[in-house]
């Protein structure tokens, strides 16, 4: 037995050295005990600035999960992320993933600031074996570090890890389809990990499209606040309150939006260094939905109900170039390179995305999906499960695909207001007899108004176009009380709805939409911003999240000439999903058809016999197709 002791000591060891328990010191500690610039940056120690520190440690909070940083440049990030990658490799070792945008990038990356880590930092250096010693691969006791291009998912393969920092990453290449998206890759080798830890930075780039804005929606949104020095009041440093009188940048200085009084460059550093990162994003806790208030010392909201700290795992940061005290960073320089850029289309949206690390907002060509995601109501099944009360029918519609059905439900009021009420998946192909059986029960649904009566759904327009044709034009036969089979045109110039064609099998009517000429009549009510006459209503829902409202929005416009005459036309050129779009576009298309006087027939009816609704029995449901 003795024989063997010295060869398991060998393995405890090894084992010992390769888990030990997390450290005591967070990132922003290890950085300014350990951490010195290299010659090349400049040299000397590095000491963690005070809105650096709360991003730094939230990349070792084991409360977060994902952290996410929306920044402009000159905030030092790029530092941030090196004291992450020195801090586990050195504190808590494990194995890393960096995702740089190309493959240059990340050689780039390993040279500028891996190398000259290892070679200056005291308790880096020697940490990685030389043999190992590769610019894309480094091996040290407890781990290793990968660095791949988003733009060859090749270099994702056989790789498992506990950290994965995805680096600029508004910057990857769009999802081609073929070898999938280069951030779910990277997050799919995290899956074994329990400890995993996503984090994403970026700067920004256009709205809408902006790989970290996304990221960072879905964050808890954390501002770093900094204290007036005439009221004490924290803010965020925003743009909108950034003044100078025009030509005299030199004078550029804030507003505080309490006191209104001027805040001058002098006061910066003070200022920063007693500010806070504090979430703005609307929570709900204790069944209350929530602006933040209260905060803890990491900038979490904290409910005012139960005094408890809202935990989201997702910490998101925004930061720019007006906190930071660089000397190219000062109020002045910053409205100085801004009136050399303003009228410059271009340089216009660097200065945006690189210095107020905002994503840029196209005017004209699309709708920004953000406002319609944040005006999101709370009605329908998941808040009281009733249908509310301006809404007059329920309408469906049905996109076919491959592989499954989707469904949407929406309720129509008066002046075409509409109010979104369900998003269904139906998963199997349209041709199997079960997948059809969810349709029809989905349809068969009653919902309840608010003012207690039971409603059906009143039609369903199905799109019939694509490989089952036949299946959902039979369906569509054979109910045809309330489905109407319709298909996209091509036509961009086409009406939106022209009399149906009745040559098929069936006989029954095909509508073949001028779905252009829809889409641009849509576009404009995307951008109504009160509700009311042709106002769109979402509710707050699982079903109506981030992802249904990119594919709402995930088309482009470009201008079409036809005859002499130009066409706002409708392009998916990234071939994005847009199921969400098209299912809208279908209602309307149903909408219009039908053409029911809402105001008028129905609204009198109800007045009328107002006392029959009581009947919990009665279902709205025109005999449109009868008569
Ligand atoms: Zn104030
Ligand atoms: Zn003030
Ligand atoms: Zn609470």
């Amino acid at each position: 037995m003795s024989l063997f002791l010295p060869a398991l000591e060998r393995i405890w060891t090894s084992v010992r050295s390769t888990w030990t328990p997390p450290p005591n010191l967070t990132i922003s500690q290890w950085g300014d005990k350990n951490y010195v610039l290299p010659e090349e940056h400049g040299g000397g120690k590095w000491k963690t600035k005070p809105f650096q520190i709360g991003i730094a440690d939230a990349m070792c909070d084991p409360e977060e999960e994902r952290v996410t940083v929306m920044k402009s440049m000159r905030v030092g990030y790029t530092k941030i992320v090196d004291l992450a990658i020195g801090y586990y490799m050195e504190a808590d070792p494990c194995s890393m993933l960096v995702v740089q945008p190309t493959i240059d990038d990340a050689e780039g990356f390993s040279k500028d600031e891996i190398a000259p880590m290892l070679r200056d930092v005291p308790c880096l250096q020697g940490k990685v074996q030389r043999d190992d010693d590769t610019l894309l691969k480094k091996v040290y006791p407890g781990g290793s570090l990968t660095l791949v291009g988003a733009n060859s998912p090749t270099g994702f393969r056989r790789l498992t890890v506990r950290i994965v920092i995805f680096d600029e990453m508004s910057a990857y290449p769009a999802n081609t389809g073929k070898d999938g998206d280069p951030v779910r890759q990277g997050e799919g080798r995290t899956f074994s990990a329990f400890n995993r830890k996503i984090i994403a930075g970026s700067t920004p780039t256009i709205a809408g499209v902006c790989r970290i804005e996304k990221e960072f929606i879905r964050s808890d949104q954390r501002y770093f606040h900094v204290p007036c020095p005439h009221c004490g009041h924290k803010h965020i440093l925003q743009w909108s309150n950034f003044r100078w009188p025009e030509g005299q940048p030199e004078l550029a200085h804030f507003v505080c939006p309490s006191c209104k009084k001027d805040i001058e460059e002098g006061s910066k550093k003070e200022m920063v260094a007693a500010g806070e990162f504090r979430s703005i994003k609307p929570f709900t806790c204790c069944g209350h939905e929530q602006e933040p208030e209260a905060w803890d010392k990491k900038g979490r909201p904290i409910c005012k109900h139960c005094g408890e700290v809202k935990i989201s795992g997702h910490a998101g940061f925004h930061i720019w170039a007006a906190y930071s005290d660089l000397p190219n960073a000062k109020w002045s320089k910053l409205a100085k390179y801004w009136e050399e850029v303003k009228d410059d289309p271009d340089e216009k949206v660097v200065y945006v995305n690189t210095i107020r690390g905002e994503t840029y907002k196209e005017t004209e060509t699309e709708v920004d999906w953000k406002p319609l995601y944040d005006r999101r109501e709370p009605y329908g099944d998941d808040h009281d499960g009733k249908v509310p009360e301006a809404v007059r029918i329920i309408l469906a519609t049905v996109d076919t695909q491959d592989n499954r059905l989707e469904m949407t439900t929406i309720g129509i009021g008066e002046g075409e207001e509409v109010w979104l009420l369900n998003r269904k998946v139906f998963m199997g192909q349209p041709d199997n007899p079960e997948t059809l059986a969810q349709l029809t029960r989905a349809l068969d649904r009653t919902y309840t108004h608010a003012c207690g009566f039971s409603m059906g759904i009143t039609a369903c327009a199905i799109d019939v176009q694509g490989h089952y044709y036949d299946t959902m034009l039979a369906y569509c036969a054979q109910h045809s009380d309330r489905c109407v089979a319709i298909r996209g045109g091509n036509d961009y110039a086409a009406p939106a709805i022209k009399p149906p064609s009745r040559s098929n099998v069936y006989r029954i009517p095909l509508y073949t939409l001028g779905v252009n000429n829809i889409k641009n009549r849509i576009a404009k009510r995307l951008r109504f911003k009160y509700p009311g006459r042709f106002f769109i209503h979402w509710p707050k829902s699982n079903e109506f999240e981030v992802d249904y409202f990119e594919q709402l929005t995930a088309e482009t416009v470009v201008t079409e000439y036809k005859n002499g005459i130009p066409y706002r036309v409708f392009k998916n050129p990234t071939k994005a999903r847009n199921e969400a779009w098209d299912l809208l576009v279908y209602a309307y298309a149903l909408l219009w058809i039908l053409n029911p006087d809402l105001s008028e027939v129905v609204t009198a009816e109800w007045e009328d016999d107002e006392d029959e609704w009581e009947d919990e029995d009665d279902v709205v449901q025109s005999d449109w197709m009868n008569g």
